[in-house]
């Protein structure tokens, strides 16, 4: 009964958050939230945190916790647990290159065949040769994301450190073909670009030149990737709204890096308030243990001082998106 209580006092705590915070538009969100509380509905699994690439506007670079490809063991024991309940899908990177992973293809394939509904990640896309997009079609795998920021060549190589666009393009439109000559639907091939002052201009191009070509163009605000408290130089082109709200990444989405740590945001690029270890804990156990529950008190609070990482992180702030459909 006292349980029933405490429960019934938790969801009406956080319907009153979700009403205070987005108004009517949240009443979706509400039964969404609802069932995050037993567990996060959105997992994202690092199974690399190597990159090929010096991006100016991720953290990657900047890592100094130990970087490495996410053992497969732990990957598996980790998926096990998530088949238990209706995760909306997963993510199988955070701040890697997931191609830099040997067993990649194996994870995917692993997850499809325990039944998870949407497995997707987001590449550089430098390492999409042949073999490597014969191998994602045939992994299963739901949907990939090919980030493309700048439309002239200069631009994307600017901003992209590392990459070429000569090879990136290529790699792009022979995974299209390679589905269009057999008729696939998956993966599903998204372009995704953050808009940030340094690309503003060439935006329409890059929409007009790409959309014809992959299944879908999604253009991110700079918001999505995190500041480092200032370390990556903010690159945002809107301003961060005045009147702040609680930040529902600790209601909906739990991060594990590639070493098993699970930091309450998966902003916390260096892991640097770990709240659990999948190693030896639960993912349950993590999602309604006391780091996670510290956090989402203290943004109830509106306490945001009191957590280092939240105090100047611009991400909380609502995050836009436009999906450009042909
Ligand atoms: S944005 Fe992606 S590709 Fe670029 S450095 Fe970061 S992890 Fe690597
Ligand atoms: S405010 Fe920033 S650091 Fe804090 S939980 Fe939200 S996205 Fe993560």
């Amino acid at each position: 009964m006292n349980g029933n209580r405490a429960a019934s006092r938790s969801l009406r705590k956080i319907k009153e958050l979700v009403l205070d915070t987005r108004g009517l538009n949240a009443v979706p969100k509400w039964f969404h939230l609802r069932r995050a509380l037993r567990f996060p509905i959105k997992v994202g699994i690092e199974t690399s945190s190597l990159c090929n690439l010096k991006c100016i506007m991720c953290p990657n670079p900047h890592l100094t916790r130990r970087k490495g490809n996410l053992d497969f063991a732990l990957y598996r024991k980790i998926v096990d647990e998530v088949t238990q309940h209706p995760v909306e899908g997963i993510i199988l990177c955070n701040y890697g290159e997931p191609l830099l992973n040997p067993a990649i293809f194996d994870m995917v394939r692993y997850a499809k065949d325990r039944g998870i509904r949407e497995v997707r990640f987001n590449s550089n896309g430098t390492l999409l040769d042949e073999e490597a997009a014969e191998r994602l079609i045939a992994s299963g795998l739901d949907a990939i994301s090919i980030s493309m920021e700048g439309a002239r060549e200069e631009t994307y190589q600017r901003i992209r450190v590392n990459a070429k666009y000569q090879v990136v393009t290529e790699n792009l439109r022979r995974l299209m073909a390679l589905k269009g000559q057999r008729r696939l639907a998956k993966p599903r091939v998204v372009l995704q670009t953050i808009r940030m002052r340094d690309n503003l201009e060439e935006l329409d191009v890059l929409c007009r030149d790409w959309q014809p070509v992959v299944d879908e163009v999604q253009i991110t605000n700079f918001v999505n990737f995190s500041t480092m408290g200032g370390r990556v130089p903010d690159r945002r082109v809107d301003p961060v709204p005045q009147k702040r709200c609680p930040c529902l990444f600790l209601w909906e989405r739990m991060t594990i890096f590639s070493d098993g740590r699970v930091p309450f945001c998966g902003c916390d690029a260096d892991c640097s308030v770990a709240v659990g270890d999948v190693n030896d804990q639960s993912l349950q156990d993590i999602w309604r243990g006391e780091g996670f529950q510290a956090a989402r008190a203290a943004h109830q609070r509106g306490d945001y001082a009191s957590l280092p990482l939240c105090a100047d992180c611009p991400d909380w702030s609502r995050r836009r998106v436009w999906f450009l459909r042909h």
